[in-house]
C-alpha cells in the first residue's frame, strides 16, 4: 500500500525511517507542506508540495560563525571541489556546465549556509540532488583546495610573497566600497561578540589565520545529517524524494556518522537544535544607549552614514507595516522630514528585518551626511518620531502602507532565482533556530489581522511608534564614516601580516605546495573523469520550448490613428503591469547623454501643479508604483529580423529608441490607476526646482557608488562603444560618458536643465506611443475597455517616422572617443579600488546562423573551461565569462573582481591562440549544447516575461526565432566549434577592443594604451 503523506492518520508514522511529524496547510502559497525527520541520522525534512514543475532542494547547515575567518565561506566554495563519488576538481562547475538547471548556487550567511538547486526536468533534477548530496557529506576537502580556495602565499619568480585565494579575493572586493563595509560596520555594532559581529564571509586580514585543521574540525562539527535541513519544493512526490535519498545516501550517512540507533527526541515536532549550536546561537545586545563611530573605505561614499537604532524583536509583519508607514516612499512622514532637511543625499538603508536574527533593529538615518552634521541628524530623527506622534498618522500614510504590502505580498517575483527560494529563505529562517517552519508561511494571513487591527483601533499605528521607539529605552547612534586612510592602513597590516607569515616559512615546502597545486590546476579533466556525472543527452531534449506570446492590435489614438497596444497574458495574480513608450531617437544625439536623467526623474518631479508630496502619496494609494524607463537597443542584419521588421513597418515601432512609464497595480484599481497615469503623463511638471536638487544628489551618489561595483560593466562599455549605434548609445546613457555627464549638472544650471528636461519630454510625446499590457486573463478583459479613452484623454497618437542620424553623429558625443576609436584600441579607466574587472571585444557572427549557435557553443565551453581554470582557479578572479552577442555582432570577455586585470587580458588572448587549433571533444561539445538548451528553457517571473514578449516585438526579434536557435544549436558540431574558435581567433588579430578597470597604482604598461580616464 502507498503511504499517504497527506493523512493526518499517518502521523508519527514512519516512511522508510522518516517519521511524518506534521502536515501545514498554507493558504497564503496555495499549497501544503510536510515535515519529516530521518530516525536515525537525525535529517529534517521541510516539502512544501507545490503544483509547479520547477523543483526546488536545498540543503542547509547551521553554520554559525565564531570569528572573521571566513571558514563557513570557504567551506562553501571547498565542498563543492570533489567528493567520495565525484572525484572531479569542481564537480558544481562541470554540473553546471551540462546540466539543465534553473538555478545552481551555494550562499554562506552569517548563521547558516545553503545549497540550493532547481530543475524542470526530473532526472536532471534527482542528478543535481545527488551531486550536492554527496558535496556537502562526502567531500574530499583536500588540502590543495583549502589553498586554492581559502589562503595561501604565493612567490614570484624573485621570491616575493603575496596572499591569493578565491575566498580572499573575493572577500578583498566586498571591503573595497563603502556601502558593503558601512552595512556590515552598522550590525557588527549592534551584536557585539556574537554572530552577526562576526564576518561569516571572511575578513581578508584575518582569513589568512584559519588553519586546515580548523577546516577540517569545521566540517566536522556542522556538516552533520542531524544538522541538516533539507528544503524541498515543487510537484516530485514526496514518496519518490524521499525513495532516492533512501537509496543513494542513508546507508552510507548512517555510516559515515555512526548513527546506529534512533536519536533522541526523534519524534518532536519541532526543529531539533544542538546544544552547542544554540550556544552559539545566542545573541548579544548592547544593554544602554550609546554613540558609536565607525569607518569605511572612502569609494562610493558622498558623506558619513548617521542612523539611530533600536532593538525590536523578532521580524514580523507589524513591524514591516510600521517602517512601511514610516518611511515607505518619499513621502511618508518619517522618509519626507528627514529629506527636506538637507542634511544627507538619501536616506540611510532602513531596515527592520536582516532574516538571520532573532532579534532584529530598526535603523532610521541619513547617508551622504557631512562632517558636523552628525548630531543634528541624531536630533532630527528623535524630534521627528515624536512629533509624529503627537500629530498622529494621516490616513492617506496608513492607506498607501496597506497598499503596499498588499501588493508586494500578491506579486511573484523572480529576482535572484525561482520564487521558491524566497520561500525557502522564510522556512529557514525559523527552522535554523528551532521554530515550527509553518509560522514563517503565512505572511497575508498574519498581515490581515494587522489590518483588522488598524481598523478597529483609530490609535493602533501611532501607538506603535510609541512602543518601539518612544518607550524604548536603549537606542545605538552610530556614525559610518568614509575614511581615506582605509585602504592604506588595511594594506599596511596586509603587509605585516605577510611578513609574520614569512618568518616561519619554510620556502622549499611552500613551492613543493605551489608546485602541487598548480599541476593540479594544470590538469584538464577528460570527458571519461567527468563522465562520473550522468548527463542529458540532445536526443533526448524537446525541441518543442515554450513561447511567450506577444499580441498586437490597436486603439484609436486622439488623432484618429491607431496606437499600438501589445498584450502578453500572463498569471500574474490579479496584478497588471503597463508601458507606455514614446520614441526619443529624432531628438538631436547631443540630447542622449540626458536621457537617463530624464527617466530617472518623470514620475518624480510632481504633476498637474500639485505638490510632490501630494501626488506620491496619492499615486501610493492607488499603485504599486510607477517609474520611468528607457528601452533600447538594435534590429540585427540577419534577414529574418529584416523580414520581420518589414512586415510592421509602416507602424514606425521596430528599431526605435524609448523613453516612457510603467506603472503596476492590482487590477481592482484599473479604473483609478489608468486616470491617475494619464495624470502623470498629460500634467508632468518640471518646475519644483528644489526637488530637482535633490533627485540630483541622489543621482549623482547612485552613480559615485555605482562606480565600483560596476566596473566591470564600466569597462565593457567603453570596449565595444564604437561598434554600433546602439552600442554607442549604451555608453552615452549607461557607461562612462553618463557618469561625466551626470557629474556635469550644477547647482547653478537647475533652472535651466529643467527647461531642458522639459523641452524633451513633450517632444518625445509628440512622437507618438506605443502601449504594452501584461496580465492575467481576467485583467486584461477588465482593463482593455478603458483604454480608448485613457489613450484620448492623455493626447498618445500612433508613432512618427524615425529621423535618421549616423554612427558618428553617436560616437561625438561619446566623452574621450579618441581613446577607443581604433581597431585595437585599450583604454584604462582608473580611481582608487581594491579590485579590478577587464573586458575585450571582438567580432562575432550574424544572428540566427549557425556559425553564430557555433560560437556561442565555443563561448560557454570557454566559461567552464578555460576561463575557469586559467583566470578564476589560477588567476584568483571571483569570476569570468565570455559570451557572444549576435545582434550586435560582438564576442566578448569580462573578468569580474579580478585581482590582476592586465595579466587576465593576456591569458585570454593566449587562450584564444592555442584554442584555435584545440580538438573539442564531442562529450564536451554535447554537454555545452545541453547547459545552453537549459538557459534558455529557464522560467521567468510573469513580469519579465512579458518585458520578454514586448521587447521582442520592439527589436524584430520575436519568440517563434528562439525554435531556429534551438534547431541551429542542435546541429553544432564539434568541426563547427573548432572553426568558431579559429574565426574568433583570427578576428581578434583583425579588431579587438580592450578595457581595463584598476586601481590608479596598476601598471599597465604592457598593454599598449590609447589612453586613460582617471576617475
Ligand atoms: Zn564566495
Amino acid at each position: 500500500m502507498m503511504f499517504d503523506f497527506l493523512n493526518k492518520d499517518n502521523l508519527g508514522k514512519d516512511y522508510k525511517g522518516f517519521i511524518l511529524l506534521s502536515i501545514d496547510d498554507l493558504p497564503d502559497y496555495k499549497a501544503k507542506a510536510l515535515f519529516l525527520r530521518h530516525k536515525k541520522t537525525g535529517l529534517e525534512v521541510y516539502h512544501i508540495l507545490a503544483d509547479d514543475k520547477e523543483n526546488t532542494f536545498a540543503f542547509a547547515f547551521r553554520t554559525v560563525a565564531k570569528d572573521s575567518k571566513g571558514c563557513a565561506h570557504i567551506m562553501e566554495h571547498s565542498t563543492l571541489c570533489g567528493s567520495e563519488k565525484y572525484p572531479l576538481k569542481e564537480p558544481f562547475t562541470t554540473l553546471a556546465g551540462q546540466s539543465l538547471n534553473t538555478f545552481l548556487n551555494a550562499m554562506t550567511y552569517p548563521d547558516k549556509t545553503v545549497y540550493p538547486g532547481s530543475s524542470v526536468v526530473k532526472a536532471d533534477y534527482f542528478t543535481i540532488m545527488d551531486v550536492y548530496a554527496d558535496a556537502v557529506f562526502f567531500p574530499k576537502l583536500d588540502y590543495e583546495t583549502f589553498i586554492q580556495e581559502g589562503h595561501r602565499l604565493e612567490m614570484d619568480e624573485k621570491g616575493k610573497l603575496s596572499i591569493q585565494g578565491v575566498v580572499y579575493n573575493e572577500m578583498k572586493g566586498n571591503y573595497s566600497s563603502f556601502i558593503d563595509v558601512a552595512v556590515d560596520e552598522q550590525i557588527k555594532v549592534m551584536y557585539p561578540d556574537s554572530f552577526p559581529a562576526f564576518d561569516s564571509g571572511g575578513d581578508p586580514l584575518v582569513i589568512p589565520t584559519l588553519t586546515y585543521q580548523e577546516f577540517l574540525d569545521f566540517h566536522q562539527k556542522f556538516y552533520n545529517p542531524d544538522n541538516c535541513l533539507l528544503y524541498l519544493y515543487g510537484n516530485i512526490p514526496t514518496a519518490e524524494q524521499l525513495d532516492y535519498l533512501d537509496e543513494h545516501f542513508i546507508a552510507r550517512l548512517e555510516k559515515k556518522y555512526k548513527c546506529t540507533k534512533e536519536i533522541e527526541n526523534a519524534y518532536s515536532e519541532t526543529p531539533l537544535v544542538k546544544e552547542e549550536i544554540k550556544e552559539l546561537q545566542k545573541l548579544n545586545l548592547i544593554k544602554e544607549s550609546r554613540e558609536i563611530k565607525a569607518y569605511a573605505p572612502e569609494t562610493g561614499a558622498t558623506g558619513s552614514i548617521v542612523a539611530i537604532n533600536w532593538y525590536s524583536g523578532k521580524a514580523d509583519i507589524e513591524k514591516y507595516y510600521l517602517s512601511e508607514v514610516l518611511c515607505g516612499n518619499d513621502s511618508s512622514p518619517l522618509s519626507k522630514r528627514l529629506k527636506d532637511s538637507k542634511l544627507g543625499d538619501d536616506l540611510s538603508p532602513i531596515w527592520n528585518n536582516f532574516g538571520q536574527m532573532q532579534e532584529e533593529f530598526f535603523c532610521y538615518g541619513l547617508s551622504g551626511v557631512k562632517k558636523g552634521d552628525e548630531k543634528k541628524v541624531f536630533d532630527l530623527v528623535q524630534k521627528s518620531l515624536k512629533e509624529i506622534y503627537e500629530e498622529g498618522i494621516s490616513e492617506e500614510d496608513i492607506d498607501s502602507a496597506v497598499m503596499g504590502i498588499d501588493f508586494s505580498l500578491r506579486e511573484v517575483t523572480r529576482y535572484w532565482g525561482p520564487y521558491s527560494l524566497v520561500i525557502m529563505e522564510k522556512v529557514l529562517k525559523g527552522w535554523n533556530s528551532g521554530k515550527l517552519c509553518r509560522d514563517q508561511l503565512s505572511p497575508i494571513t498574519s498581515f490581515e489581522k494587522v489590518k483588522e487591527k488598524i481598523k478597529a483601533d483609530k490609535d493602533y499605528t501611532k501607538n506603535l511608534i510609541k512602543k518601539y521607539f518612544l518607550d524604548n529605552d536603549v537606542t545605538v547612534k552610530i556614525i559610518v564614516e568614509p575614511s581615506e586612510q582605509y585602504f592604506e592602513e588595511r594594506t599596511k597590516i596586509e603587509k605585516e601580516l605577510i611578513a609574520r607569515l614569512e618568518k616561519n616559512l619554510d620556502k622549499v615546502q611552500l613551492k613543493r605546495d605551489l608546485d602541487l597545486l598548480h599541476q593540479a590546476q594544470q590538469h584538464i579533466e577528460t570527458p571519461e573523469e567527468t563522465s562520473c556525472i550522468p548527463h542529458t543527452k540532445i536526443s533526448e531534449l524537446d525541441r518543442n520550448i515554450d513561447l511567450i506570446k506577444t499580441e498586437l492590435s490597436f486603439v484609436k489614438g486622439s488623432d484618429g490613428s491607431g496606437v499600438p497596444l501589445f498584450i502578453n497574458k500572463e498569471q500574474t495574480n490579479g496584478i497588471f503591469y503597463m508601458d507606455v513608450m514614446f520614441p526619443f531617437d529624432g531628438l538631436d544625439p547631443k540630447y542622449y547623454r540626458d536621457i537617463p536623467t530624464l527617466s530617472n526623474i518623470i514620475t518624480n518631479m510632481g504633476w498637474n501643479n500639485k505638490s510632490w508630496d501630494d501626488c506620491i502619496s496619492e499615486s501610493a494609494c492607488v499603485m504599486g508604483d510607477v517609474w520611468g524607463r528607457t528601452y533600447c537597443s538594435s534590429v540585427s542584419d540577419s534577414q529574418d529580423c529584416k523580414d520581420f521588421a518589414a512586415k510592421y513597418k509602416d507602424y514606425n515601432f521596430i528599431d526605435r529608441q524609448w523613453i516612457g512609464l510603467t506603472c503596476k497595480a492590482l487590477t481592482e484599481n484599473a479604473e483609478k490607476s489608468l486616470d491617475l497615469l494619464s495624470e502623470i503623463i498629460s500634467k508632468m511638471s518640471f518646475d519644483d526646482n528644489q526637488r530637482f536638487e535633490s533627485l540630483l544628489q541622489e543621482i549623482k551618489a547612485d552613480k559615485k557608488s555605482s562606480l565600483v561595483q560596476s566596473g566591470r560593466d564600466y569597462a565593457l562599455k567603453r570596449a565595444r562603444a564604437t561598434l554600433s549605434k546602439s552600442l554607442a548609445l549604451n555608453e552615452i546613457m549607461w557607461g562612462i560618458t553618463q557618469y561625466k555627464t551626470v557629474s556635469s549638472y550644477h547647482k547653478k544650471d537647475i533652472p535651466q536643465l529643467l527647461q531642458t528636461f522639459k523641452k524633451l519630454y513633450y517632444e518625445c510625446i509628440k512622437q507618438g506611443a506605443v502601449l504594452h499590457i501584461t496580465a492575467d486573463e481576467d485583467s486584461v478583459n477588465k482593463i482593455i475597455p478603458l483604454l480608448e479613452s485613457f489613450v484620448q484623454k492623455t493626447g498618445i497618437t500612433s508613432v512618427k517616422t524615425k529621423k535618421e542620424y549616423t554612427l558618428e553623429d553617436y560616437l561625438s558625443q561619446i566623452y574621450k572617443v579618441e581613446n577607443i576609436k581604433d581597431e585595437m584600441s585599450c583604454e584604462a579607466i582608473k580611481l582608487n579600488s581594491q579590485t579590478g574587472y577587464a573586458a575585450v571585444v571582438s567580432p562575432a557572427c550574424e544572428y540566427l546562423t549557425k556559425e553564430a549557435s557555433a560560437e556561442n557553443v565555443f563561448s560557454t565551453w570557454l566559461n567552464t573551461h578555460t576561463l575557469w581554470d586559467k583566470i578564476r582557479t589560477s588567476g584568483g578572479a571571483y569570476g569570468a565569462n565570455a559570451w557572444i552577442d549576435s545582434i550586435s555582432r560582438y564576442f566578448g570577455m569580462c573578468t569580474y573582481r579580478d585581482p590582476s586585470p592586465v595579466q587576465s587580458v593576456k591569458v585570454y588572448l593566449d587562450s584564444l591562440k592555442e584554442l584555435s587549433e584545440y580538438d573539442f571533444d564531442p562529450h564536451d561539445i554535447e554537454r555545452t549544447i545541453v547547459s545552453i538548451y537549459g538557459n534558455a528553457i529557464c522560467p521567468a517571473a510573469p513580469k519579465d516575461r512579458g518585458e520578454k514578449g514586448f521587447w521582442g516585438m520592439l527589436f524584430a526579434n520575436p519568440q517563434d526565432f528562439k525554435l531556429k536557435l534551438v534547431d541551429n544549436l542542435f546541429a553544432v558540431t564539434p568541426e563547427d566549434v573548432k572553426k568558431a574558435a579559429l574565426r574568433i581567433y583570427n578576428q581578434t588579430q583583425k579588431m579587438c577592443k580592450k578595457a581595463v578597470f584598476c586601481d590608479k597604482s596598476t601598471s599597465t604598461d604592457d598593454l599598449g594604451l590609447n589612453g586613460t580616464i582617471t576617475l
